[in-house]
């Protein structure tokens, strides 16, 4: 899809903070981090949901080795959510977080954090990238 954000990252027209990437796959951060370590988790194909996925299990073992990775890294919850409708292009949300101390607690609404983009400058989206990588 040549006006997909998401695939443009895929072709590395647009730069990310990556987080993980095999043959099928590419997680990054996300840019507006809805808590510290918030990543994207896509598949390299353009589709818009799960069930589209010619190997729907292969995301899925990618999910569960993101999340098994910042468990191990010290956070106690890594909220796992699922979207293809704002970037129509099927995408995990993996929100690493600690419990009340987190924004998720605080209650950050959905717009507040889609107007969020500016929390972290572009070398501290790095630094957490390395933080965060697998
Ligand atoms: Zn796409």
């Amino acid at each position: 899809m040549d006006d997909c954000i998401f695939c443009k990252i895929v072709k590395g027209e647009i730069p990310c903070y990556k987080v993980y990437e095999d043959d099928d796959h590419l997680a990054f951060l996300d840019i507006s981090q809805f808590t510290k370590g918030h990543t994207l988790l896509i598949p390299k194909v353009h589709v818009n949901n799960y069930w589209e996925l010619n190997d729907p299990k292969g995301i899925a073992i990618v999910l569960q080795k993101i999340g098994k990775h910042f468990k191990d890294l010290g956070y106690k919850y890594v909220d796992t959510l699922t979207f293809g409708r704002l970037v129509a292009h099927l995408h995990f949300h993996l929100v690493p977080h600690n419990g009340d101390d987190s924004e998720w607690e605080k209650g950050l609404s959905g717009l507040e954090y889609f107007h969020n983009n500016k929390r972290f400058s572009p070398e501290q989206l790095k630094l957490i990238a390395e933080e965060v990588k697998l």
